[in-house]
């Protein structure tokens, strides 16, 4: 999969939020969702297919608009050979700006993140964005296992996506009843083939998740009996693999469906672990800002500042911070100045002056917030973090910070 950049998300969350709130007069937005494996060829002769369907739609405004849109994707793409890497997305209709009459044709084309997996063609009053909303939401890896005396399993959990990456056995043999002095050498040898057993799962699971270390979120141990728990406990995993075992979880099954039952009892902490890391990013930033000569800024002016700097490794922005970065240029001398609002009735009744020649200060140019920050933090190779408010420490940095706080790289002292 093409590793896509937290910029690039960002973006392309922000283009999906667009897209889901538009809506048709009728239900005239078509969506096409094409998977790279898809033949071009197949996919136009469907479209011709729904063009002659759409003869029998009553109301002829809709008719027309769903024959313009479906006549606007049969060219877009015959501008292709075939799909790209990750297929493509189509999104076409007739948008209203205002009253009837005024709507006007919209076309979006997009190359998702990640392949398309399904082929859709959907026509609707809206566009069909969960597929795309699905994708964007599943980027967190997990590494699940399965582990039992007889058989271990292992694997990934992206989103709702598992893949098993190995399967072993131990070929350890039962209990065996001899009695006195070989049922003890008996009992040696099995242990020892139980600990051979262990090391082996651990060496193929290192191999497995140590290219991964990075994306894994967490790793999850499951099966029945004791043996995940003496595997955990026997340090056969390597030590960052071992840090990232978030739970062990009981299950009645081993192998493939063992792995499902694990994911099924997990799916509360897998939820809870967005809130964990967030909380602890939160704490991060809370415990630098107490030191002396802590490496936590906060505020829209000194973060901007910082973040310029280059001085700015994590930036902490609230979502939905709402505001609006506002260009003023003076109509007498042309200085430029620029004023952070929270909405534009802000701007339209800010009525300022220059403070060069005391003319009219007029809009000149609009970014949101959290655009212009995501840049700044880009252009420095800083990571960004979107903070819900959804937990009390995610509401104390939109509250007490304003919704802008940073994990310094060193000290700025002013
Ligand atoms: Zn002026």
């Amino acid at each position: 999969m093409a590793s896509v950049s937290s910029k690039e998300l960002y973006e392309f969350k922000k283009t999906l939020k667009e897209l889901a709130n538009k809506r048709g007069r009728g239900t005239e937005l078509v969506s096409v969702y094409i998977p790279p494996t898809k033949q071009l060829s197949d996919v136009g002769k469907h479209m011709r297919d729904e063009m002659g369907q759409s003869a029998n739609i009553k109301s002829k405004q809709t008719r027309k608009n769903v024959q313009s849109a479906i006549a606007v994707i049969l060219e877009s793409i015959k501008l292709y050979r075939q799909p790209p890497e990750n297929g493509l997305v189509l999104f076409v209709g007739m948008i209203p700006k205002g009253g009837p009459g005024t709507e006007k044709m919209e076309k979006y084309i997009l190359e998702p993140p990640e392949p398309v997996q399904t082929y859709w063609y959907k026509c609707n009053n809206e566009f069909f964005v969960e597929p795309l909303e699905y994708m964007i939401e599943e980027h967190d890896v997990y590494g699940v296992a399965v582990i039992d005396r007889n058989e271990a399993t292992y694997g990934t959990l992206k989103g709702k996506r598992e893949n098993i990456l190995g399967h072993l056995t131990s070929g350890v043999p039962g209990k065996h009843k001899a009695g006195g002095q070989s049922q003890r050498r008996f009992d040696r040898v099995i242990e020892d083939l139980a600990h051979q057993f262990l090391k082996r799962i651990g060496d193929h699971m290192n191999e497995a998740y140590l290219p991964l270390k990075d994306d894994l979120k967490g790793i999850i141990l499951g099966g029945p009996g004791f043996t995940k728990k003496d595997f955990y406990d026997g340090d056969y995993l390597q030590y960052e693999l071992k840090d990232k075992v978030i739970s062990i979880v009981d299950t009645s099954y081993t192998g493939e469906e063992g792995i499902r039952e694990v994911i099924t009892k997990s799916a509360d902490d897998l939820e809870n672990l967005d809130v964990m890391h967030e909380k602890k990013l939160v704490q991060r930033f809370i415990k630098e800002l107490i030191k002396t000569k802590g490496l936590a800024s906060y505020g829209e002016d000194e973060v901007r500042r910082n973040l310029t700097m280059g001085a700015v490794d994590v930036l902490l922005l609230s979502e939905d911070l709402g505001s609006m970065r506002k260009k003023f240029t003076c109509s007498g001398c042309g200085n430029e100045e620029f004023i952070t609002v929270k909405s534009q009735a802000e701007a339209d009744n800010l009525h300022k002056k220059c403070p060069n020649c005391g003319e009219n200060l007029k809009e000149s140019g609009s970014v949101d917030l959290d655009d212009e920050f995501v840049e700044l933090a880009e252009e420095m190779n800083t990571d960004v973090e979107f903070i819900s408010t959804e937990t009390e420490e995610g509401m104390q940095i939109f509250r007490a910070f304003g919704g802008i706080a940073a994990i310094l790289r060193y000290y700025v002292d002013y």
